[in-house]
Parts: structure tokens; sequence; C-alpha cells
């Protein structure tokens, strides 16, 4: 009797280096098991064949007027169509390439009008808290649940000076994985008259940010964590402040005409989005960043969320059985969702060293510090009774399966059982 299996169909998408093999101490070559897709995730196999077939063509987008420039233009052209479906976006909003979710906040920063209020919360990224400066930025205080980030926001917008507003939101937490409640503070931030940006670096790659977003002024995310790892990503939304805001970067691609006044030079710049992407564009970046999210778009997010969450509920039953585990939540129960992201202590361990035997001893990739988000990691870690301001984090994505959840629990109980 034949015992040939058939192949077992993933509903998901495949992802590059699944088989990748990696160097213990010992010299042995054991397969890498990545549970750091918050930081960046790997390569979609249907982004590295679209890459690997523009390589041959790449070439000057928008400065050329030979065959291969030409159909470099148009593939970054007609990215922004694919990113703009993608986040669920108007049909007039402006789609700006950037380098990643950092630039774009940097470049909205740049863009808001003279005496913007903003408002943002302290537990963000550094991305997202960090850009914005001036006497009208409002740090609004680490809330316990959902609905006291709204009431919190409500009542700072309620006390805010008159002008223009911006709220910044964030999608899921890149320490906890929580998805906040987005669509309850985009209609508060609405209902005072404030405009806002959506931070989707960590939601995108796990749910339809489009359901997120009917309202949103502004989306930003990173190819990197949208299983393109090009170095692109995009701020999308509405076009007037980034209209009329002086360039982000000065240089060719954002003049449109520059003459020579004798004392000066005289510059118009372009519109937006030429305005705000000085110097040669990203092609490969940005075509990646595209097709990635054709493929997320076209895929049934119900599968991937299916996928991840299976991972997650083992990952998670499997932690509680480590000894002096304690995960950092900030809503806890009371999160309207979560991604597969966990950040954790283990009492009497230090975290940077039990990243540091996870690689050198597993072959287990994983993260350990503050995680660019240093308010929100050590207010976590003092509320959990943690020693130390460091955490651990575990982040799942569509590169995991179900024996890399399992060899990181098995890992962490083997060292926990052979003492600090
Ligand atoms: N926002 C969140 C929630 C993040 O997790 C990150 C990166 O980890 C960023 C912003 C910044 O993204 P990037 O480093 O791609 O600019």
């Amino acid at each position: 009797m034949s015992l040939a299996f058939a192949p077992i169909r993933s509903s998901v998408p495949a992802v590059v280096g699944a088989r990748l093999t990696v160097p213990l101490v010992t010299g042995e070559l054991v397969p890498y098991a990545n549970l750091d897709h918050a930081a960046s995730a790997p390569c979609l196999e249907q982004v590295r064949d679209a890459v690997d077939e523009l390589l041959p063509w790449y070439a000057s987008v928008h400065r050329g007027a030979g065959f291969a420039s030409q159909v470099c233009t148009r593939i970054y052209e007609q990215a922004r169509h694919a990113v703009r479906r993608f986040v669920g976006a108007r049909q007039t909003d402006a789609v700006v390439f950037t380098r990643n979710t950092t630039d774009s906040l940097n470049l909205l920063a740049r863009s808001l009008p003279k005496g913007t209020s903003v408002f943002v919360f302290d537990t963000d990224h550094h991305a997202a808290l960090l850009p914005w400066r001036g006497p009208r930025v409002n740090r609004l205080q680490t809330p316990a649940t959902p609905a006291e980030a709204v009431r919190v926001l409500d009542e700072a917008l309620k006390a805010a000076p008159v002008g223009p507003r911006l709220v910044v939101i964030t999608g899921a937490s890149n320490v906890t994985g929580e998805v906040w409640p987005v669509n309850d503070l985009v209609r508060c931030a609405h209902s005072h008259g404030a405009r806002t940006v959506l931070d989707a670096a960590q939601l995108a790659p796990h749910r339809p940010v489009d359901a997120s977003t009917a309202e949103v002024d502004y989306v930003v995310l990173s190819g990197h964590k949208l299983y393109a790892p090009f170095g692109a990503g995009a701020l999308v939304g509405r076009s007037d402040w980034l209209q009329q805001a002086e360039p982000y970067l000065i240089g060719g691609g954002a003049t449109r005409n520059v003459v020579d006044w004798g004392d000066h030079l005289g510059v118009s710049w372009s519109k937006v989005p030429e305005r705000h992407e000085a110097g040669s564009p990203n092609v490969v970046g940005v075509h990646a960043l595209a097709v990635a999210c054709g493929v997320l778009a076209r895929q049934r997010w119900e599968d991937v969320k299916a996928h991840e969450e299976k991972l997650f509920a083992q990952l998670k039953d499997g932690l509680a059985t480590v000894p002096g585990f304690r995960e950092l939540t900030l809503f806890g129960e009371e999160a309207p969702d979560r991604v597969g992201v966990v950040s954790f202590t283990v009492d009497g361990h230090d975290a940077g060293l039990l990243a540091a035997i996870l690689s050198a001893e597993y072959g287990i990739g994983v993260r350990d510090g503050a995680f660019c988000a240093h308010i929100a990691t050590k207010r976590l870690l003092s509320t959990s009774g943690a020693e130390g301001g460091r955490a651990l984090r575990i982040s799942l994505g569509l590169g995991n399966n179900a024996e890399h959840v399992s060899r990181v629990v098995g890992a962490l109980r083997r060292i926990v059982a052979d003492g600090p």
C-alpha cells in the first residue's frame, strides 16, 4: 500500500525563508524559528517573484524616455492605486511613498498647518509619539481600558484651543498586540473637528485596515512589516495639508521649475505626491509593497486571522506553563481584538539573556528590550511587578507554524528549569 500523502495546502500565502537553517553555539545547524514578525516580517513568495521579474527592468522613475524607464514609471504610479485600495482610502487621497512608517509620520508632522494641536497617547511607539513639535502637543495618559482611551481623548479635545487638530491613533500595539478602539477614537476626534492619523504598522499585516479606516484622515504603514522587505512605506490621506507644506526633502522630482534670478534661485515646487518624494524613487521597494498589498487584499482575512489565532492560543497556553511568566497587557480582556504579539518577563531571568540563549542554543529569533515604546513598556513592566526595564517579545505571522511555537515554549521551560 502506498503511503503517499497529499501535500498540505496552506490557506495563507507562503513566505520565503521557511527552510532557513542557523548555527547554534555548538556549531549544529537547526531550522530557524523567526518569532519576530513585529520587527520585520519575512518576504511573501509572491513578492519575491514580482521583484525578480522587475529587476531586469528597473530604471529611473519619472526621469527617462527609454522603455525601461516608462515601465518603471508606470509600475510606480500603479502602486499608488494598490496601496490606496488596500487601506480603503478615498479616491482623492494622496499616496506619498516614503521609507517606512517613521518617515511617513515625520512627513505628516512637518506638514501640519501652523498652530495645529496634536493629541498622542504616551504609550505609542516612538515613531508616533516623538515627531510632533511645539507647545500644542498633548500627551495623553496611558488608559487602562479602551473606553478610558476615548474618555481621555474627549476631555483633552474639549479643553483644546480652537484651530487645526490631529489625533494620532495606533492600530495595534507593537508591545502587547492589543488592537486599539480605532473607530471610537476616530468618531470622538471628528466630533471635535480633529483629523486622525492611523499608525497601521502593526495592524495592516494582520487585519484588513480598510475596516478601520472608513473615516480616518491619514494612514501610515511600512512595507517591511507587511511581508515586503525593500525599504518602502506610505503616507495615505488628505492632500490639502501636504500640498501647502514645504517639500519634505529638497531636490529633483520635488521641483517643477528652477530659474536663475541672479541673486537667488526661483523654485516652484511640484504638487503632491511628487512634492514630498524628492530624489530617485525606490521603485523596487514600492513595487514590493504594492504586490504585498495586492496579495493580502485578495487573501481571505479570516484565514490569516484563524492561522494566527490558533498559533497565538497555543503560544499563550504554553507560556502560561513557564514558571515565573508575567505577561504585559494594557487592556487585558477588554481589548477589542489582539494580533499575535506577546511581551513578557520571566521572574529571576534577564530578558536580554533569555533572548540571547534562545538564539544561540535553540535557533529561535525573538526580541528583547523596550521595543521603541519606552514609556509603554516601562509602565507595563512596573504594573506587572516585573524586575528590570526590559521584556521579551514573541510576535507571530504568516511565517510561523505550530512547531515554532512548541519549540519556543519548550526552550523557555528548559532554560527556567536549568535555573538563572
Ligand atoms: N509604529 C508601530 C506600532 C511600530 O511597531 C513600528 C515599528 O516597530 C513603527 C511605528 C515604526 O515602523 P518603521 O520602523 O518601519 O518606521
